[in-house]
């Protein structure tokens, strides 16, 4: 609908996935696993009641097709959000703050060990980035700040990320969510 999905096109191309841009409801049928991009989060919400998106995600997610928020991605999907807006999908089990970096920091980066990923910490791009302030019973936290505060939690097929993976050409996320959609249901 908006934001860098092109960046993520890009990364699973170098995977040999074909990922096609989902703009209607219907394509939806075509696809084993969807990526909702950084970008912001109001506008994508309001593309997705004007395309009348929300009940398909819902039933599609329901049917078992995998969903990944990275960034903007991350709010449109949790169940609670601390902000007045936008409306999330409530599809993920979290509490999601928006912004949660305040100005100073706004942008930063920062090397993050990373539960069921192999090998070195993965490179977290974090632009005006959320935070997930808490999680239900069967979110599981991939990656945590110092702090403990979550940025990367899975539940079942559904993965949230508040950082950019798409944008540091190390694919072992893409890849993750690759073996996750096309997991027997
Ligand atoms: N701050 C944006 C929002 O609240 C998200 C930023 C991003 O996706 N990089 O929608």
């Amino acid at each position: 609908m908006q934001g860098d999905f092109l960046e993520h096109r890009q990364a699973l191309s170098r995977l040999g996935v074909d990922a096609p841009e989902i703009r209607l409801p219907h394509q939806l049928d075509e696809i084993d696993g969807l990526i909702i991009p950084g970008g912001e989060s109001t506008t994508i919400v309001q593309l997705i009641d004007m395309y009348d998106f929300r009940d398909a995600l819902r039933q599609r997610s329901q049917e078992g097709m995998a969903i990944w928020g990275t960034c903007a991605g991350m709010i449109v999907v949790a169940n609670r959000l601390t902000d007045k807006r936008p409306e999330p999908l409530r599809l993920m089990d979290i509490e999601v703050s928006r912004n949660a970096f305040g100005r100073q920091v706004d942008s930063f980066e920062a090397d993050i060990e990373f539960e069921d990923i192999d090998g070195a910490p993965f490179h977290c791009v974090f632009i005006r980035a959320p935070v997930v302030n808490s999680v239900g019973e069967s979110v599981k936290v991939l990656a945590a700040l110092d702090d403990g505060r979550p940025v990367a939690v899975r539940q079942g097929r559904m993965l949230a990320t508040a950082f950019h993976p798409e944008l540091t050409g190390d694919s072992r996320i893409h890849e993750m969510f690759v073996r996750m959609a096309r997991a027997p249901k």
